[in-house]
C-alpha cells in the first residue's frame, strides 16, 4: 500500500490485489524509524501516524543478570533528521491509515479478497491470473509493471521459482502485548528495552495500546503450550512479579528467519518487503526496510513510466541497491543484535556488556549506532530511488 501511495500521487494508476477480504489487522510490527519516518511524511502519512504514535526518543539495553546495562538517546540525531526517536504505532494503525488514503484516490483500485494464482513475467509486462474470494471466479490481468509485496510466504516468488536461502532459528519468538504498566513493576523501564539473557532474553516495548513482551520458546514444547494462559502467566511474573494476574490484549508466537531471495527481480516483476527478505525482529527494521524499498522500487517505475529512463537499468539497479541493504545492514545487524542478547558465554557476555557501556559513554560511538540501527547510515549512504552509479 506504500508502493500504491507513490505511485498514485506521482498520477500513474494502480491496483492493490490483497488475499486477505479486508486490512489486516493483526499486530506485528511497532517501530517506525528516522529515515522511514521520512519517507511516509512524502505521501502525507507521518502526520496522522504522529497523532496516535508515541514518540521514544531513548531506549535501553539491558542485562537480566546486571540490570540497567546503557541507554541510547536517538536526540543524538537531532541535525540530521526531523525525527530523532522511534515512533511506536502497531502496524495495523498504519495499515488502516494508508487504507483510508487510498480508498479516497481516484486513481487506485483496491481489490481485496483477491489472491494471486499464477504469473508470468518479461521485460515487456506481467501476466497473472487472481481469485476472487467472494465468488471464487478466477480473472487474468496484464500490467505494465507487478510489485509483489505478497509476504514472507510470497506467492509470486514461489512461482518465480526464486530460491530464499537462509536460516530459520531453532527457537520461536513469542510475543504479547498487556496493558499492565510495566514500568511501575521494573525500575527505570525506558519504553523500549532489549534485555540479555543466556536462558531468556527478552524485549519489553510500549506502544499507545499496550506494552509488549517478547521472549523466546525452545524447541520441544509446542505452540499451544507456549500461548497457554498458564505459561505466558508464569513468563510474565518471572519477568515482573505482581500480585494479580496479566490481562493479555493478544498473543502471536511465529518463527524467526533470516533469508534474503536470491533476485529482487524477474522480467517486469520485483519483489520487496517480506516477500524479498526476513530476518529477526530484535531492532524492529523488518517492516521499515520493506517500506524503503517499496520507495526506492516506485521512484525507479516513475521515472521509467514517466521520463522513458531505461527499464533495465532502473530495475537492476533497484536490484542491487535493495539486495545489498538487505544483506549488509538488516541481515547482519538483526543477527548481531538477536546474537548479543541469547549469548550464553559468560566472558562473551561480559565483552558485550562493557561494548554496549562503552557506546553509550562515547557520544560519536553513539552516534554512528545509532545511525545505523535506525537504517539512516544504509538511506543516506544508497539513497532512494538514486541511479546505482550516484549511490555511494
Ligand atoms: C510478531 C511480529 C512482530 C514484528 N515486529 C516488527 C518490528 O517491530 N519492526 C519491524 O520493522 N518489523 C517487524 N515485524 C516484521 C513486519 O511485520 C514485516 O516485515 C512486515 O509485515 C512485512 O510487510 P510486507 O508488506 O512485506 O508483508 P506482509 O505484511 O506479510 O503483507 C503481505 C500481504 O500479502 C498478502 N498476500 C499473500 N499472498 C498473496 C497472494 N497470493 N495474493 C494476494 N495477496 C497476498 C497477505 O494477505 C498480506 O496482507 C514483525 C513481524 C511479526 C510477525
Amino acid at each position: 500500500m506504500c508502493a500504491a501511495m507513490v505511485l498514485a500521487s506521482k498520477g500513474i494508476s494502480v491496483t492493490v490485489y490483497e488475499a486477505n477480504p479486508k486490512p489486516m489487522p493483526d499486530w506485528r510490527a511497532s517501530t517506525f524509524h528516522a529515515p522511514t519516518l521520512e519517507l511516509l511524511d512524502r505521501i502525507g502519512v507521518a502526520g496522522p501516524m504522529h497523532e496516535e504514535g508515541l514518540v521514544v526518543p531513548r531506549y535501553q539495553f539491558r542485562d537480566r543478570k546486571v540490570g540497567l546495562v546503557a541507554e541510547y538517546d536517538f536526540s543524538l540525531l537531532a541535525d540530521e533528521t526531523p525525527f530523532p526517536y522511534r515512533l511506536q504505532l502497531n502496524q495495523q494503525r498504519l495499515v488502516a491509515i494508508l487504507f483510508g488514503m487510498l480508498s479516497k484516490m481516484d486513481n487506485v483500485e483496491l481489490r481485496f479478497g483477491c489472491r494471486i494464482t499464477s504469473i508470468v513475467t518479461d521485460q515487456a509486462g506481467s501476466k497473472f491470473e487472481y481469485q476472487d474470494a467472494a465468488d471464487g471466479s478466477m480473472s487474468s490481468v496484464e500490467a505494465r509493471f507487478v510489485i509483489a509485496a505478497d509476504g514472507a510466504r510470497s506467492s509470486v516468488r514461489s512461482l518465480l521459482e526464486i530460491p530464499f536461502d537462509g536460516i530459520t532459528y531453532p527457537e520461536r519468538f513469542l510475543i504479547i502485548s498487556t496493558p499492565v504498566e510495566m514500568g511501575d513493576l521494573i525500575e527505570r523501564l525506558a519504553p523500549v528495552n532489549y534485555i540479555a539473557d543466556p536462558e531468556e532474553w527478552l524485549f519489553i516495548l510500549r506502544t499507545p495500546e499496550s506494552w509488549r513482551v517478547l521472549w523466546p520458546v525452545p524447541e520441544g514444547i509446542t505452540d499451544d503450550e507456549a500461548l497457554s494462559d498458564s505459561q505466558i502467566e508464569a513468563h510474565l511474573q518471572g519477568v515482573a512479579p505482581r500480585s494479580e494476574p496479566y490481562p493479555i490484549l493478544d498473543s502471536q508466537i511465529y518463527s524467526v528467519h533470516q533469508r534474503v531471495a536470491e533476485r529482487f527481480r524477474q522480467g517486469s516483476t520485483v519483489l520487496v518487503g517480506d516477500a524479498a527478505h526476513i530476518n529477526s525482529p530484535v531492532g524492529g527494521v523488518g517492516l521499515n526496510s520493506g517500506i524503503h524499498d517499496a520507495f526506492d522500487i516506485t521512484e525507479r517505475l516513475a521515472r521509467v513510466i514517466i521520463d522513458e529512463t531505461d527499464q533495465e537499468l532502473e530495475l537492476d539497479a533497484f536490484e542491487t541497491i535493495r539486495r545489498r541493504v538487505a544483506l549488509e545492514y538488516v541481515q547482519a545487524d538483526t543477527e548481531r543484535n538477536t546474537r548479543r542478547l541469547r549469548e550464553k558465554d559468560e566472558v562473551q557476555r561480559a565483552v558485550n556488556i562493557e561494548e554496549m557501556r562503552a557506546l553509550a559513554f562515547d557520544l560519536d560511538a553513539q552516534r554512528n549506532y545509532l545511525r545505523r540501527v535506525s537504517l539512516l547510515e544504509s538511506f543516506r549512504r544508497f539513497g532512494i530511488g538514486l541511479p546505482v552509479e550516484e549511490a555511494v
